[in-house]
């Protein structure tokens, strides 16, 4: 299927051309047409999947059928965080690039209000937004929903957890009641369900790929590390990585995710910290940095990684156990970007295994324990969980290692096998081959300094990094 085919206007087919794309993925195909007919969608679909642009597309499309001049707020975005907001924004303006006078203004929490009161004393005709600023802007009558002819929950699931329902019901409340609304989430049950039965219309369900299947693209491990002095050692051995471009490793906490970036530092990487502690500019250098590859290693912690689409990060490595089984699938997904292949590391405790066997169940496959040679763990835990039959996991659980035998050995010399296994679902986008990063080549961690991956990388050593050592305090943007 062409883009041609979907029913779009040409100045999105001469932006998507632009643009690079040739071919719509999965959750394009499936939710663009149904967009274009009017209907209100629910639609489960990850980052990386090309979201977006499948309700970005046809809400601008929708929006050129009216002449600039009658128009106010016609497409109002919702996003749970800054980053993904502006990301969204940043998406929208160039899919609008080839529209003649199409205005896209982002309102976000935690940036000056100048820009933003400027923004919106003009006309706008797509608004990206998180709902905590919104209100401001409404609540002052900075804006106003009654024009607004699409609504997009982009997503859902999150805004609900990070407690946004009532900002989320005030907001819709402003907006027509015979608007379209679309709304995107990694998951469609529970509290998105009943949000979607209150504000949507008949909406049909697009379940691109259930949560088995979501990141075919990725390559998902397990190690199992003694204390936190071998979690380290495991951490540092996979930082050195020659196939590695950038890592993001996640902490559980903001202090974690400052100390760690310190101790990486220390280490001689290019380590910067990201976390909701930090103000927006701090925020905004620091993700500037890792889009201009200047950063390697972004110690990040859950909300704040939240959206981040930068395509060099090769690697995703949760150095803690997210708290939530759901975020270990936002976590992955931070590599893996723009059609490119990723890495996906979990480092966890004996005893923390019931926590990876929620993960293993909310994804639906087991997670294939790996070890290191030179750096096993004295303890593995038993397998936590068994495919179901016909269900997901099936393809990684027969390769997968009996966790007797203290998991299979990533290649290092002598090892067979030279890259983790791959996830159980081929999905879309898919490729067996050309893999752009992999665990082969992995060198052992002592005394093997010189075989760093950055001391090839002009950027990413100490010394290159604005002068600072890197991920020190300073240059972690604190
Ligand atoms: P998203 O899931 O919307 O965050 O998109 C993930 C990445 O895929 C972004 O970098 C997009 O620019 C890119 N992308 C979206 N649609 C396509 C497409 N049809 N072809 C190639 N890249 C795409």
């Amino acid at each position: 299927m062409s883009f041609e085919t979907l029913g779009l206007a040409a100045p999105l087919l001469s932006a998507l051309q632009k643009a690079g794309f040739t071919d719509p993925t999965s959750v394009q195909s499936s939710s663009i047409p149904k967009a274009l007919e009017g209907h209100d969608l629910m639609v489960s679909a990850q980052t990386g999947s090309g979201k977006t642009a499948a309700f970005m597309l046809p809400a601008i499309n929708k929006i050129l059928a009216n002449p600039p001049q009658q128009r106010g707020v016609s497409v109002l975005v919702l996003a749970p965080t800054r980053e993904l907001a502006m990301q969204v924004g940043d998406a929208a303006k160039s899919y609008a690039s080839q529209c003649r006078d199409l205005r896209v203004a982002v309102v976000v929490g935690g940036m000056p209000y100048g820009a933003q009161l400027k923004a919106l004393s003009r006309r706008v005709d797509v608004l990206v937004a998180t709902p905590g600023r919104l209100m401001d802007h409404l609540q002052a009558k900075r804006v106003k929903l009654n024009t607004v002819h699409t609504l997009v929950l982009d997503e859902a699931d999150r805004m609900l957890d990070m407690g946004f329902i009532d900002d989320i019901e005030s907001i819709v409340a402003r907006t027509p009641s015979d608007r379209q609304t679309l709304l995107f989430s990694a998951t469609l049950d529970g509290t998105v369900a009943k949000l979607a039965s209150k504000m949507m219309n008949n909406p049909l369900s697009i379940e691109v790929s259930g949560h088995r299947e979501k990141h075919a693209n990725i390559t998902q491990a397990l190690l199992y590390a003694d204390n936190a002095e071998h979690k380290m050692r495991l951490l540092s051995h996979l930082l050195n990585d020659e196939k590695l471009d950038q890592a993001i490793v996640f902490t559980a906490t903001k202090r974690g995710a400052d100390d760690l970036a310190e101790h990486l530092a220390d280490e001689g990487f290019a380590a910067g910290a990201l976390h909701g502690d930090m103000n927006q500019r701090q925020r905004t250098r620091t993700l500037s940095l890792l889009q201009k590859g200047r950063l390697r290693v972004l110690v990040a912690t859950d909300v704040a990684a939240r959206g981040i689409d930068v395509r060099g990060i090769s690697h995703a490595i949760n150095f803690d156990l997210p708290m939530q089984a759901e975020d270990y699938t936002h976590r992955i997904g931070r590599t893996g970007r723009a059609g490119n292949d990723g890495l996906a590391f979990t480092l966890a405790n004996v005893a923390e295994r019931h926590k990876v066997r929620r993960i293993e169940h909310f994804i639906g496959q087991p997670i294939p324990v790996e070890t290191i040679p030179g750096l096993e763990p004295t303890r593995v835990a038993r397998p936590t969980y068994k495919a179901r039959k016909g269900g997901g996991g099936g393809g990684a659980g027969r390769r997968r290692p009996n966790g007797s035998a203290g998991g299979k050995p990533f290649a290092g010399e002598g090892g067979r096998d030279t890259r983790p296994s791959r996830p159980a679902h081929a999905g879309e986008g898919q490729g067996g081959a050309g893999r752009s990063a992999s665990a082969d080549s992995r060198k052992p961690h002592r005394g093997d300094r010189s075989g760093k991956p950055s001391s090839a990388r002009p950027t990413g050593r100490p010394g290159n990094f604005s002068g600072k050592r890197p991920g020190s305090r300073s240059a972690a943007a604190h």
